[in-house]
């Protein structure tokens, strides 16, 4: 194929094709007519100068013998003008005695013509045909000789001219010549309307394919008709459909898991059998502090954690690994939990590493076992006093003084469980969410003093006075009054027990920012620094030794922390610059 063809449209080697074949038919068809024409027309002049020579024949067998040498040529001469063809008299022994094309003259000059072939078949079959040139008229002849039953004359020959016999066929040939330009004008406009009609329909299938080549898989507005290239055009736009929506399923499943692995806290790694890191979520990216870029290169070298690395090695090895704790680099306060599984139970689609922060988790079980241990041993040490002065008192032995003293102690450290239950109690109800809020608007300055009523004797037996400041902005705070007088009174009571005696205690109320501060200040020790953000923590004491005496439960601050955040504020204790502690609880207007 030449490039130029190569270029070719469809449609142009169509309309080529369809074009060429009608040529070609219509070509051996005009071929076949003229030749078929020719010989007929040739066998039909030949039989007419048959039955000329043999009607010359039986007309000069019938007539008179010729009187002088002159007549036979005048005969010819006569017969010829009446069949419009040339006529000759040939003597039995080859002479010629006349000619309807040449003078007697010419005659008498002429060659003996008994080895003529047409004169030696009539002699031998009677009848001669020969087509040959003639050297006498110089042109192509077709000679037809017949015997005479004549005293002179042996035949007759009759010819004409191959020309005439051309000429006879020329109309024939012009005709069929112009019949075939005809049908093949017509032959071409029918090819290139075929062949236009077919080229639109391949361009229509092509410019899907195209289209379809880019990723759009809109299907064409256009149908693909019905025949054989419709049929197979129809079967592959509905398998490109197919896998279109295939694919299409495919990224929104792909999109989906994605979504979800983006989504999740546990990090999700993803090892093809050859090692080769396939899929790494977020999650897993910050605890392993790995790169974008480590997708697709091998574990060994991105994972830099030879645990983990060890415990893929040994799933992609075929060995099932147990889970593993590890702390992820340059991180040692977190844990992580480590599985590794096979994908889809086989190794041969690769391994799932999954990665689990458990450090919260282990934070909690650290509280709730520190809590346990806190509880049991807050109650322990009043239950083995309890239990010590009830055994001297069941020996009988003490003085009736000490046992009054003995009763005293007794009921001190029931007192101090019963708080310590009380409050854990109320911790547990917080916790759970059973405490609902009945938020009012409070009168601050009313809080204040019941508050300051409720605790009078303790402060009056320290020798200490409690100031209520209230800034304007601040008489009302919207609040459960219950609750808030809780939390209030907690402080307040703190600031009684840890202050030196004759101090004063501030409470001062102020618009903050958009919020209400409720501060507890006093003339105390303070809390050390590091202590300030734990002090709210259960069982937390700055100093256990000192704190055990004035009969705290170490719940009290937890309590206060809880209810304020209840009410959706916040709670914080800072050390005062003249020496100190203030407690400030801030609340929502
Ligand atoms: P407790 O029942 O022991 O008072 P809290 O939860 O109320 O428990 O307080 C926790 C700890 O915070 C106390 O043990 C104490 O060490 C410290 N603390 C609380 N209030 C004050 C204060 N006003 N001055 C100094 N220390 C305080």
């Amino acid at each position: 194929m030449t490039p130029s063809l190569g270029r070719t449209t469809f449609q142009t080697k169509f309309f080529l094709a369809a074009f060429s074949a009608a040529v070609i038919a219509l070509g051996v068809a005009g071929a076949l007519f003229a030749t078929t024409m020719r010989r007929q027309i040739d066998e039909r002049i030949e039989a007419t100068l048959v039955a000329e020579a043999r009607l010359a024949a039986d007309l000069l067998a019938r007539g008179t013998p010729f009187a002088n040498v002159s007549e036979p040529d005048e005969e010819a001469d006569r017969l010829g003008q009446l069949i419009g063809a040339r006529v000759t008299f040939i003597a039995p022994d080859g002479r010629v005695l006349g000619d309807s094309s040449e003078t007697l003259d010419g005659v008498a000059a002429m060659e003996n013509h008994g080895q003529r072939p047409e004169v030696v078949a009539a002699r031998e079959t009677g009848l001669g045909r020969s087509r040959r040139y003639s050297s006498t008229v110089k042109i192509d002849m077709l000679y037809i000789a017949v015997p005479v039953k004549h005293p002179a004359i042996g035949f007759v020959r009759v010819a004409l001219p191959l020309t005439d016999v051309r000429h006879q066929l020329q109309p024939v040939l012009t005709a069929t010549l112009a019949a075939l330009s005809l049908a093949l004008l017509g032959g071409a406009v029918i090819a290139w309307l075929l062949s236009a009609r077919i080229g639109r329909r391949v361009r229509l299938i092509a410019e899907v394919a195209h289209r379809y080549r880019q990723g759009d898989l809109t299907p064409p507005r256009l149908g693909f008709g019905d025949d054989e290239l419709g049929t197979v055009a129809r079967a592959l736009d509905e398998s490109v459909q197919e896998v279109g929506r295939q694919l299409a399923q495919q990224a929104r499943d792909r999109g989906r898991m994605e979504a979800i692995l983006a989504g999740m806290s546990e990090g999700v790694i993803v090892v093809d059998p050859q090692g080769r890191l396939q899929l790494v979520n977020d999650a897993a990216r910050q605890m392993l502090k790995l790169e974008k870029a480590a997708v697709g290169r091998p574990y060994v070298e991105t994972i830099r954690l030879p645990a983990i690395a060890a415990l893929v090695g040994g799933v992609l090895s075929g060995r099932t690994r147990e889970a593993l704790q590890l702390s992820p680099p340059r991180d040692p306060s977190r844990t992580i939990l480590a599985t590794a599984a096979a994908a889809a139970g086989s190794v041969a689609h690769g391994v799932i590493l999954v990665l689990h922060d458990i450090t919260e988790l282990r934070r909690v079980d650290q509280i709730r076992r520190d809590f346990v241990a806190n509880v049991s041993h807050e109650l322990r040490t009043p239950l083995t006093a309890i239990r010590g002065y009830v055994e001297a008192l069941s020996d009988g032995d003490a003085s009736v003084e000490d046992s009054r003293r003995f009763l005293d102690v007794i009921a001190r450290h029931t007192h101090r469980m019963e708080r310590l239950v009380k409050d854990l109690l109320r911790l547990a109800r917080l916790d759970a969410g059973q405490e609902t809020l009945d938020v009012i608007a409070c009168d601050t300055r009313n809080l204040a003093e019941t508050v300051i009523a409720d605790l009078a004797s303790a402060a009056e037996e320290r020798g200490q006075r409690v100031e209520v400041t209230i800034a304007p902005g601040a008489e009302t705070i919207r609040a459960d009054p219950t609750k808030l007088h809780d939390a209030l009174r907690n402080l307040v009571a703190n600031a009684i027990t840890y202050a030196p005696e004759q101090t004063t205690i501030r409470i001062e109320a102020a618009p903050s920012a958009g919020r209400v501060s409720l501060a507890v200040s006093d003339d105390g020790p303070g809390i050390p620094e590091e202590d300030l953000s734990r002090v709210f923590e259960r069982f937390y004491r700055v100093d256990k030794s000192r704190s055990r005496d004035p009969g705290g439960t170490g719940l009290g601050l937890a309590i206060v922390k809880h209810l304020i955040e209840l009410h959706g504020g916040s709670v914080r204790a800072e050390n005062v610059a003249e020496g100190g502690t203030r407690f400030v609880l801030t609340l929502p207007t």
